[in-house]
C-alpha cells in the first residue's frame, strides 16, 4: 500500500508534534513555515521540509500538494494564513483539511472556507486530562465523541463471581465490554458466561456520565 502523504502547514508545538508523529508513523510528511528556524529544526524528522509563506498562492501552488492525503493546519495566531492556506489546499483538491483554531469564531470561519475538522487543541487536552483525573480508576482513556469514551476498568468487587449474561451491563449500566486483560492476556471475544475475576481488568465502551459513575463506585 502506498504510504500516506500529507503537508503540515505551521511548525508551533501543534504543527511539530503532528509533523513528527505522522512520520514515525510511516507517513510521507512535507512540513511548511515562514520561519527558517522552524524549518531547519524539523529537517531531519520529516520527508520534506520547506519555507514557505502560505498566504502566497504561488507558492502553495509550487509545493505540489494537490495528490496528498490531507493537510494540517497548525496556525492559531494568524487568521489571515489559517484561512487562506484552508482555502487554498481546498481549491489544490487536498480531500482532508484538519484545521487549528484559536476561538468559536475562527473555528467557523475555518468550516465555511471548507475545513473538514476544526480542533482546539489545548482546550481538547485540557478536557481529556481533567476527565481523566476525574475517573481515577481508570487506567486510561481514549475519546471516542465528545460524549463517548473507551476505558479500561478494574473489575468491581459485585462483579466479581458473575458473568457478563448475569451482570446484563448493556441495559442495567449503558455500557458495553468489548474485551478482558486477564493476567496480561487480552481477550477480545470474553465468553458472557464466564464469570469476572478479581483482578480483571474490562475494556468498556460507554457514555462519559455512565464511565465516571462506575468509576467512582
Ligand atoms: P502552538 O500553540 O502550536 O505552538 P502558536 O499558536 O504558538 O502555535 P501560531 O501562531 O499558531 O503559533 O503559529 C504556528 C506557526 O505558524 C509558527 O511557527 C509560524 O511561523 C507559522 N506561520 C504563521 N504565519 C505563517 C505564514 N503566513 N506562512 C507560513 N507559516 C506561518
Amino acid at each position: 500500500m502506498a504510504k500516506k502523504e500529507f503537508v503540515v502547514f505551521g511548525l508551533g508545538r501543534f504543527g511539530t508534534s503532528v509533523a513528527t508523529t505522522l512520520a514515525e508513523s510511516g507517513c510521507e510528511v512535507l512540513a511548511v513555515d515562514a520561519d527558517e528556524d522552524k524549518v531547519h529544526e524539523i529537517a531531519d524528522f520529516v520527508t520534506y521540509a520547506v519555507k514557505a509563506d502560505i498566504t502566497d498562492g504561488d507558492a502553495l501552488a509550487s509545493l505540489g500538494i494537490g495528490n496528498f492525503d490531507g493537510a494540517i493546519v497548525a496556525i492559531g495566531k494568524n487568521l489571515e494564513a489559517s484561512v487562506m492556506a484552508t482555502i487554498l489546499v481546498k481549491e489544490l483538491g487536498v480531500p482532508y483539511v484538519l484545521a487549528k483554531a484559536q476561538n468559536e469564531i475562527h473555528a467557523k470561519v475555518l468550516k465555511k472556507v471548507g475545513a473538514d475538522m476544526v480542533v482546539f487543541p489545548e482546550k481538547e487536552t485540557g478536557i481529556r486530562i481533567a476527565n481523566n483525573l476525574i475517573m481515577g480508576n481508570f487506567f486510561d482513556a481514549v475519546e471516542l465523541s465528545s460524549t463517548f469514551s473507551m476505558m479500561e476498568l478494574d473489575a468491581p468487587d459485585e462483579w466479581v463471581g458473575k458473568s457478563l449474561r448475569e451482570l446484563n451491563l448493556r441495559a442495567k449500566n449503558k455500557i458495553n465490554v468489548i474485551a478482558i486483560k486477564r493476567a496480561e492476556v487480552l481477550d477480545i471475544n470474553p465468553d458472557a458466561d464466564m464469570p469476572i475475576n478479581r483482578n480483571d481488568i474490562l475494556v468498556v465502551i460507554g457514555k462519559n456520565e455512565q464511565l465516571n459513575r462506575l468509576a467512582n463506585k
